[in-house]
């Protein structure tokens, strides 16, 4: 039998026993996996092991396409009106809204995320964009075509049918909430599968399916690691659409999965190494709010981060030495993520924390000059002291890589076009923030950064009915807005003769 586990929360923050099912959601049912594997699941914040999840394989990819696919034939998909979906919708985020407070301290305590940023952007971002979707819900529709006057033709906004979503560690169940919505706002069966680093939220999330309206097998949680899960998912040949968000490196991955298989419709939402323009006739003090608030928000494990930060020659040791004591108020502010006066929390894993500070010994031995931070924080967890670096030249490791970890390099520019030449020497194209009180400027170095998501004074803007999404390796398609809902449903045109004779 499937278990569960029983957490006693005693914090300034959230006080009471949340109890989680550790098992396989399939079909309506909590079930073991075929085969038995279980993953540990951490307190970044301390170290510890907080409890052990049951992780699939192929086998229990195998049965939750069978249970979607049979959802989806019988009682889902169109078969259920776009209200009733709506309905849906609209009731699993109250649900989650009346229980707030228990959600946001899952998911601080296995993200280590600060409790009073989890509320508000990670819990309150997934009930607003669950509404937003239950809105979409009855209001998918096609078009009628005049082609003439002896043809009707029109269009239908159809499902997929059964789709997979893999999503990351950095946001669980907001990045959650940004797949299943449209998913299941349009009609499709949905196979989830969680970070294994972070599975608590959507664990629990699970528990309100069935009892919102959803019928069984129309949502679908399959955790377990990347290589089986995940590849099981990308590879299957029942599924007809995959949506990920997480690494450049993993998403080719799924890319060629799907290429060598069925050719199923595929959506990617990847890595970044976003630039931060800051001109000299900006508000500076606003702009360095934002700015260090775009790097270090979240632990800088934020995919949008604005870790290449291009400042104008006039304003450059100003914004640096606003940069720097910025960094060390924050490193004074780490601490337990359930403590009110916190501010910094640690990193997701022990591999993020070793990876982030590998990438700072590289900054060091390429020669960069390590103007505050690079080391770790505390004897305990995973915090690690908001870093910037400066002098840096376009080879080094910490000026091309994603770190996805609270380090920025910041450097001197002269004119707005070296600017956007320096912004767009990069692989990715995933956002951009653009700091100037100039509008036209603003306009001018939006349109000429090459990335899907641009902030004009302020950072990593996220909006339910504004796009979100990648250019260049940053990604393929896009996420939120009336656009999603075009990525989770195929077009079928229909053409009647009404008065042609042959
Ligand atoms: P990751 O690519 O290691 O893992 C993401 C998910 O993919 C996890 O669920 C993992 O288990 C799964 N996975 C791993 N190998 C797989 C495989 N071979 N086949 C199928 N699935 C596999 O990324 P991560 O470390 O969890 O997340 C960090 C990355 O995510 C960063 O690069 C970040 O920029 C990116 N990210 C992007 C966005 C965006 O919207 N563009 C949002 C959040 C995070």
């Amino acid at each position: 039998m499937p278990g569960t586990f029983t957490y006693t929360f005693d914090t300034p923050s959230f006080k009471g026993d949340v109890t989680v099912n550790t098992g396989l959601f399939i079909g309506g049912e909590w079930v073991d996996p075929v085969e038995g594997e279980l993953i540990d699941v951490y307190n970044p914040a301390t170290g510890e092991v907080i409890t052990k999840v049951a992780g699939g394989s192929k086998a229990d990819v195998d049965r939750a396409v069978e249970a979607a696919k049979q959802a989806f034939k019988t009682k889902w998909g169109l078969k259920t009106a776009g209200r009733d979906r709506g309905r849906a919708l609209g009731r699993l985020a109250d649900l989650i809204e009346k229980n707030a407070d228990m959600f946001t301290a899952l998911e601080s305590l296995n993200t280590g995320k600060v409790f009073g940023n989890a509320k508000y952007v990670d819990i309150g971002g997934t009930i607003a964009c669950l509404r937003y979707y239950a809105g979409w819900a009855d209001k998918i529709h096609g078009k009628t075509i005049e082609a003439n006057e002896t043809k009707f033709a029109y269009t239908r906004h159809e499902p997929y049918g059964v789709v997979g979503q893999i999503i990351p560690w950095n946001f669980p169940l907001s990045m959650a909430s940004w797949k299943i919505g449209p998913a299941l706002a349009t009609g499709n069966a949905v196979i989830l599968k969680p970070s294994e680093i972070t599975p608590l939220t959507a664990l629990k999330l699970a528990e309100f399916i069935t009892e919102v309206g959803f019928p069984p097998g129309s949502f679908n949680i399959v955790n377990g690691y990347g290589s089986t899960v995940g590849q099981a998912i990308a590879e299957h040949a029942n599924i007809d659409k995959v949506a990920f968000t997480g690494s450049t490196l993993t998403g080719r991955k799924i890319l060629k999965a799907a290429a060598e298989t069925n050719l199923k419709d595929v959506t990617l939402e990847l890595g970044g190494k976003s630039p931060t323009i800051i001109f000299d006739d900006a508000n500076i003090e606003q702009a360095v709010k934002w700015a260090t608030n775009g790097i270090f928000f979240n632990m800088g494990q934020v995919c949008s981060a604005g870790s290449r930060i291009f400042v104008q020659e006039a304003v450059y040791d100003q914004v640096l030495a606003a940069f720097t004591a910025t960094a060390k108020a924050l490193a004074e502010k780490a601490g337990d993520p359930f403590s009110p006066a916190t501010q910094h929390g640690p990193q997701v894993s022990k591999v993020q924390f070793d990876r982030v500070l590998g990438y700072v010994e590289s900054g060091k031995e390429q020669g960069a000059r390590l103007v505050v931070g690079g080391e770790r924080l505390g004897d305990k967890g995973y915090f690690v002291h908001p870093t910037i670096f400066a002098d840096v030249s376009h080879e080094m490791k910490i000026v091309k890589e994603e770190i996805f970890g609270p380090v920025g390099v910041i450097i001197k520019f002269k004119t707005e076009e070296e600017a956007i030449e320096l912004a767009n020497n990069t692989v990715y194209g995933l956002a951009a923030h653009i700091f100037t009180e100039n509008s036209s400027r603003a306009i001018r170095v939006a349109h000429a950064v090459e990335a899907g998501s641009i902030s004009v004074n302020c950072a990593n803007a996220i909006e339910n009915g504004v796009p979100f999404g990648g250019y260049k390796q940053s990604g393929i398609g896009r996420e939120l807005g009336e656009y999603a809902i075009d990525t989770y449903t195929q077009v079928k045109a229909v053409q009647i003769n009404i008065g042609i004779k042959l």
